[in-house]
């Protein structure tokens, strides 16, 4: 049905829209105690929902609510079976509130409906089925062994998992970390973003009416360096699974070195390159490269930020480029045909200006876009950017934007692209666009990055691990490898008596 909605009726329905406030803790939904936290719909300018964010003392009683739940409840306890039965129910719930949690992200960061309905959405549910599909079929294992001896390894679940997630796919990181922990049969506590906390707390709901017990799924909006600072530090919280910057991913490592050793998994920035070489399908590099800029607002963490081109090439790939640019225009984000909404929020659009302006300061060149501008006079939209023959040392070409900015750079041969593409502290995404068996072969070795996307970009499914390297993190979401994350190992070495018979 998703797909035949137009702009009208998403309005209508975001006109009857009602949020939850407050947390969800210990299995009721809270009134918090914490500093107000404002959601604005970056469309509109309007403010979608205000109430007080999680405190210290909310972050406390829910941890010591999910240390009850894992050490003395039924939920790490119960059959496999058990669980996927509770896991299925959550995630049909979500197929049927499916438009209801489209509109929530969208209006509550600016995403187009089209992204939400048609991706974020979809596959947060498939993170679910496939969880839930999964759990009961990992086996344990027997070490050889003497026969008088039997040694088991044995996953358990890790205990209280803290999930921290970011603004820009506000329920499908919350799904690709909530998932495989709640599956494992551990107890977890989210913290989405400050400034995208309203989907979270309809998945609380859900989660409750699906059979979840209590304090085993909770939700805690709040403030990062208050609320996840706090979670970060607790003695009850057993594990960390993170989504969001470089930065506040190396201010958790401190937290955990200096609290309990908490398990740290972070899924963090990226500046991905793009290689495009002379012997590529150049107009369909284009129309992807544009779409892997500029898709999300650029909000993407594996955009492909850095496009480096080969230079017998180079000018009639910027032809293209700048012809698939050139659909995405600013636009409402509930009319299913706008490519681009809206940046989150205020500070966000002027911190990707900040990068425009110092980019032309420095004597670059913008070869299109990059205005602010308004849609019916509201929001906080730009056109998308690119900026011409950036050096390797500059910041356009260094730091993460996470806005629709691309730096383009030539290059003459295949040692200096691929010098070029592992320059850099990050290793999360990167792309080839080449016809030539070879040199796919040897780029996809030495690309030093998570995910590489041969002649295509951003493709996967559940079944396929998902993070970085290097500085993008460690760990990886999706994929039965996501298990591996939320359990732990115990090894249990077993003497038999002599039997005298
Ligand atoms: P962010 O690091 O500012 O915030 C992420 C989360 O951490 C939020 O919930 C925030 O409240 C919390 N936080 C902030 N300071 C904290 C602190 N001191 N202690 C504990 N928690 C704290 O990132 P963002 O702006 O929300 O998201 C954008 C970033 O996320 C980009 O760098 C992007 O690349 C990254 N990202 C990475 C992936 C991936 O899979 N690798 C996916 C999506 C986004």
């Amino acid at each position: 049905m998703t797909g035949l909605k137009t702009a009208a009726d998403w309005q209508a329905s975001a006109q009857r829209l009602r949020f939850s406030s407050g947390g969800f803790i210990d299995g009721d939904f809270r009134t918090l105690s914490g500093r107000e936290l404002i959601s604005i719909n970056p469309a509109t300018e309007q403010v979608l929902a205000a109430f007080p964010a999680a405190s210290e003392a909310n972050v406390d009683t829910a941890a010591r609510a999910a240390r009850h739940a894992f050490d003395d409840g039924g939920w790490p306890r119960m059959a496999p079976q058990q669980r996927a039965v509770v896991i299925k129910r959550l995630a049909a719930l979500m197929q049927t509130h499916q438009d209801q949690l489209a509109l929530i992200d969208t209006l509550d960061m600016g995403k187009p409906i089209a992204e939400s309905a048609g991706f974020d959405i979809p596959q947060a549910i498939a993170a679910f089925q496939h969880a839930a599909e999964a759990l009961d079929k990992r086996y344990d294992e027997l070490a050889p062994s003497a026969e008088d001896v039997q040694v088991a390894i044995r996953r358990e679940p890790i205990g209280v998992v803290a999930a921290i997630v970011p603004w820009n796919y506000p329920l499908l990181m919350a799904a690709w970390k909530v998932a495989p922990a709640l599956a494992a049969g551990n107890c977890v506590i989210l913290k989405p973003s400050e400034k995208s906390p309203l989907s979270a707390l309809l998945l609380a709901r859900l989660a409750a009416e699906a059979g979840v017990p209590p304090g085993v799924f909770q939700v805690l909006p709040g403030y990062g360096d208050e609320v996840g600072k706090c979670l970060a530090l607790h003695h009850d919280v057993d594990c960390l699974a993170f989504t969001g910057s470089t930065r506040v991913a190396g201010m958790l490592q401190v937290y955990a070195g200096s609290s309990n050793l908490k398990r740290v998994w972070c899924e963090a920035g990226g500046k991905n390159p793009s290689l495009i070489f002379d012997d590529a399908s150049l107009p369909s590099a284009a129309d992807i490269s544009a779409l892997a800029i500029y898709s999300n607002q650029g909000e993407v963490c594996i955009a492909a930020s850095r496009l480096y081109l080969h230079q017998p090439i180079a000018d009639e790939f910027l032809t293209l480029f700048d012809r698939a640019a050139a659909a995405f225009v600013p636009g409402d984000p509930l009319d299913p045909a706008t490519r681009l909404g809206p940046l989150v929020d205020a500070d966000h659009l002027a911190r990707v200006q900040g990068f425009i302006q110092r980019a032309r300061a420095g004597g670059l060149k913008i070869r299109h876009g990059g205005e602010p501008v308004k849609v019916d006079g509201k929001g906080f939209y730009m056109r998308p950017c690119s900026i011409e023959d950036v050096p390797p040392q500059a910041e356009a070409m260094t730091e993460e934007i996470f806005g629709p900015v691309v730096a383009l750079a030539r290059f003459a041969d295949e040692a200096e692209a691929l010098r070029l593409a592992n320059n850099t502290r990050y290793g999360l995404g990167a792309c080839l666009w080449s016809n030539n068996p070879a040199r796919i072969n040897r780029l996809t070795r030495r690309l030093k990055s998570g995910l590489i996307w041969v002649n295509t970009w951003g493709e996967g499914d559940v079944t396929v691990p998902f993070g970085g390297m290097k500085a993008s993190g460690n760990g990886r979401d999706k994929s039965l490898h996501a298990f591996d994350k939320y359990t732990d190992l115990k090894t249990i070495w077993q003497r038999f008596p002599a039997d005298e018979g």
